[in-house]
């Protein structure tokens, strides 16, 4: 009877170890010559998806992680590659698990770009992250977080040398989403304007505005390779199929609330239709019923998305 805790703790343990190893924090991928995906499995420290070009006389860095600790795992896995500066980081949005980790990158002299609207939001919107009161250590993470040095409106373009980055805003997502191209390679660089045959996280999504920007991406770049923001690399295939689910989203909770159902009601009738669809899906138990939730908000008039400065 006494040995039975050691036998669970051991298998604990040993289980904790496995799942450790099953799972790495991030997998480097070559989708270019001299460019790179890091793709992280869900619920990695890491946190997100992230990446690097690399140009002839510098690095360019798409996205940080959640964490210092995981940025440096990435400045580690570059060095493994070139010994060029490292000269831009951008950050395609404000939330946590695609900034956490800038201190890493900025500390050794990289400019930090974003979208105008990041600098406003990033140590405060990050903040509802963890509820409605945050602890100390939390709340002063947050708002420690290394801010964007350089801040663009609509559209800016970075030479690496002789070679180009393309880095455009786009709506949907939270409002102050960039997306990072490179037509040399034909890679977008999407954030989390795509997701990998995962439910995306919609806390300030306009669906709407998002299917048109994911439209205009596919129109523009039909055969490109995407690298999402969560999930795995994807296809214009991909990214059609996960235009699609946003429209499913729409329709169904549109049609339910054209029946007159709202709240539990209409969660419980949208939720079965969508997990016949997408149960598959990563992220499926975490998001489907807020992902119904804030779209019956949203088609109602009432969802609340981050406001830029300059409007409030
Ligand atoms: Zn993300």
């Amino acid at each position: 009877m006494q040995k039975a805790p050691f036998a669970v703790l051991f298998i604990l343990l040993f289980s904790a170890a496995a799942f450790c190893q099953a799972t790495p924090e991030f997998t480097v991928k070559k989708v270019g010559e001299g460019v790179y995906a890091a793709v992280s499995p869900d619920r990695s420290k890491a946190g997100s998806n992230a990446g690097f070009i690399v140009g002839s006389n510098g690095v360019l860095v798409v996205d940080t992680f959640t964490n210092v600790a995981s940025a440096k795992e990435l400045l580690a896995e570059i060095r493994k590659i070139t010994n060029l500066p490292i000269r831009f980081v951008v950050n395609t949005h404000y939330h946590l698990d695609h900034t956490g980790g800038n201190a890493a990158f900025s500390d050794s002299g990289a400019v930090i770009l974003a979208q105008r609207n990041l600098r406003g939001w990033e140590r405060t919107e990050n903040l509802k992250f963890f509820g409605p009161n945050p602890k100390p250590e939390d709340r002063a993470r947050v708002e420690s977080l290394v801010l964007p040095d350089m801040l663009y409106s609509k559209a800016v373009d970075i030479y690496l040398g002789a070679r180009l980055v393309q880095v455009r805003y786009m709506l949907g997502h939270t409002g102050g989403d960039s997306v990072v191209l490179l037509p040399d390679a034909n890679v977008v660089f999407a954030g989390d304007l795509v997701w990998g045959r995962h439910l995306p996280n919609l806390i300030d999504a306009t669906t709407d505005a998002w299917i048109k920007s994911l439209d205009q991406l596919l129109a523009d770049h039909p055969a490109a390779t995407f690298v999402s923001g969560h999930g795995e690399i994807a296809t214009a295939q991909d990214v059609r199929d996960f235009r699609d689910y946003l429209i499913t989203l729409r329709e169904d909770v549109g049609k339910a609330q054209a029946e007159g159902r709202s709240g539990q009601a209409l969660l419980d009738t949208v939720l079965p239709e969508l997990k016949e669809k997408y149960g598959d899906w990563g992220f499926f138990d975490s998001f489907a019923a807020r992902n119904i939730q804030q779209t019956a908000a949203e088609l109602k008039g009432e969802k609340k998305v981050p406001v830029p400065a300059a409007d409030r």
